[in-house]
């Protein structure tokens, strides 16, 4: 098959292949790649009809579900761009986003339209589209008219998505995906991986981050598979649906591994089928390699490190050469180049240790409406990682630690600044500090050293952040006190005393 020009294209590329193999099975529910692109066709017609053209951005706040597969494609159709919001956005986050990208429409679980910000405080939303069961729901109604014959020209270049990603200034940027670097990882992932319309993949993940989005939905519509939607990730649940469906491909976060293992009846199912792990978007503890190895011996673990703005995969571990390169995240994929930068902005010779910058097809161009942080994190088209790692002489990646302030609570990232400036709103606190308290299931946690100048449990600040923030991002344990954090001669606060600190046992509320 040729490179699709479009992502509307892979689809009739899945169609023509494999037109009736089952394509999404969620639940109850099985339907073909056939019926995936007229169902899109008839919503992007009901798009076109609602008055929406080209360009315009039509937000998804969905969890898992086959309708959110529906939705991208149909935008895809109708050269809409589709704006990720997740389902674990409070109210104040979900308003910051679509404003921020300007959202028309609005596709959204109907469960969560109490999570919707009101009318005045989203003035360019002109278009809310409930999903539920209901056969009369909104989208529904959208899903009744004729599909649309041709679907709109785009270009490759042109934004087909944009997700979110946060930072060290606190406010998200939305990271710019054009089809042709959601195109280019797809096709990394495909043919590295060697899918073929015979691989089912389950996918457990978010389906509105990049790994959902890219190394899970657009990858088998590539392959022209199957994609098995699992609502939310539960060990138990995914065990049984992996034996049952005879999955042979995923992509997950080491944390899922880890909690299936735990899992006191594991060896109880026929996992067989199951020949590509894919894992990425924190470290997996080796441990937890070794295990799956003893445990699946036709399991090929493929460490897959990457980033939203990367479109997902920006090294691969080919399975056979896990065991022998255990420490390290995998080889530069097709393509993609990765360089080492020092401090002083000079490029490290290989095997040193500094920034990991990457260059490829999948890195995008920059973020949306943002020309500042797409300057001061892209330079000649490599992206600035805020990773340190090194490159060897074989060019295996290794990833070591990370110079942003960020945690990584089992593969969801929470950026300390934007934490911190959430509490800096509570009339009680002076001043805080968001760190890493270390977790063998989660890789991390979120804990919170607060200075307070008033009485003021930790109940109370963590119900003031749980109506700001998402609900992974709200710390989980704190440390209240009235002695102001420790300073370097910069003025920057030492985070790496606060981690000393919390690990000596100083007990947190
Ligand atoms: P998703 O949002 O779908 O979870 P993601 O984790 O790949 O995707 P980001 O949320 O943008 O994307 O986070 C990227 C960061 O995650 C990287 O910069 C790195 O710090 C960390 N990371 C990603 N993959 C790996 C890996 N294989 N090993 C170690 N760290 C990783």
């Amino acid at each position: 098959v040729d490179r699709p020009a479009s992502l509307w294209a892979m689809i009739a590329d899945a169609v023509a292949q494999n037109g009736g193999g089952e394509a999404l099975v969620c639940g109850d529910i099985r339907i073909s790649w056939h019926e995936v692109a007229r169902r899109a066709a008839k919503v992007a017609a009901g798009f076109a009809k609602l008055g929406l053209n080209p360009g315009d951005r039509v937000a998804i706040l969905l969890g898992n579900r086959i309708e959110f597969v529906l939705t991208m494609f149909a935008a895809a159709h109708a050269g809409l761009v589709t704006v990720l919001l997740s389902t674990r956005q409070q109210k104040p986050e979900i308003a910051y986003v679509l404003n921020d990208c300007g959202a028309r429409a609005l596709v959204h679980e109907a469960t969560l339209a109490e999570r919707i910000p009101d009318a005045a405080d989203i003035p360019g939303l002109a278009h809310r589209i409930a999903v539920s069961d209901d056969a009369a729901s909104q989208f529904a109604v959208l899903l009744d008219h004729p599909p649309a014959p041709a679907p709109a020209a785009v270009s490759e270049e042109d934004t087909a998505m944009i997700l979110y990603t946060s930072g060290t200034t606190g406010r998200p940027k939305g990271a710019m995906l054009a089809h042709c670097n959601i195109i280019h990882s797809s096709m990394v992932f495909a043919s590295t991986l060697k899918l073929t319309q015979a691989d089912r993949s389950i996918a457990a993940v978010p389906l509105a981050h990049v790994t959902g989005a890219v190394a899970n939905i657009t990858t088998m519509v590539r392959c022209a598979g199957t994609l098995i939607i699992m609502p939310e990730f539960k060990a138990a649940e995914y065990l049984k649906v992996a034996a049952r469906e005879r999955v042979s491909y995923t992509v997950m976060v080491p944390a899922m591994y880890n909690l299936c293992l735990l899992q006191p009846d594991f060896d109880s199912y026929d996992l067989s089928s199951w020949r590509i792990g894919g894992f990425g978007g924190a470290p997996m503890p080796v441990a937890t390699i070794e295990r799956l190895d003893a445990k699946i011996p036709g399991l090929k673990l493929a460490n897959c490190y990457g980033a939203t703005e990367t479109t997902s995969p920006s090294t691969l571990m080919p399975g056979e050469l896990t065991a022998a390169h255990i420490d390290s995240v995998g080889l530069p994929c097709p393509g993609a180049e990765i360089i080492v930068m020092g401090p002083d902005g000079r490029e490290l010779p290989r095997g040193e240790i500094g920034e990991l910058w990457i260059r490829s097809a999948s890195v995008i161009k920059g973020y949306w409406n943002n020309p500042k942080a797409t300057a001061e994190n892209f330079t000649d088209g490599f992206w600035h990682s805020g990773d340190l790692g090194s490159v060897d002489a074989e060019n295996f990646v290794r990833v070591f630690d990370r110079q942003k302030d960020m945690i990584n609570r089992g593969g969801l990232k929470i950026y300390s600044a934007e934490v911190e400036s959430v509490l800096a709103g509570h009339p009680a606190v002076i001043e805080s500090a968001i760190i890493a308290k270390p977790c063998p299931v989660l890789g991390e946690r979120v804990h919170a050293v607060i200075v307070t100048r008033a009485e003021v449990d930790a109940d109370a600040l963590r119900a003031w952040c749980a109506e700001r923030l998402s609900d992974y991002k709200v710390p989980e344990t704190m440390t209240l006190t009235t002695t102001p954090l420790p300073r370097n001669a910069n003025g920057k606060v030492v985070k790496r005393q606060l981690r000393e600190t919390l690990a000596a046992g100083q007990a947190p509320a």
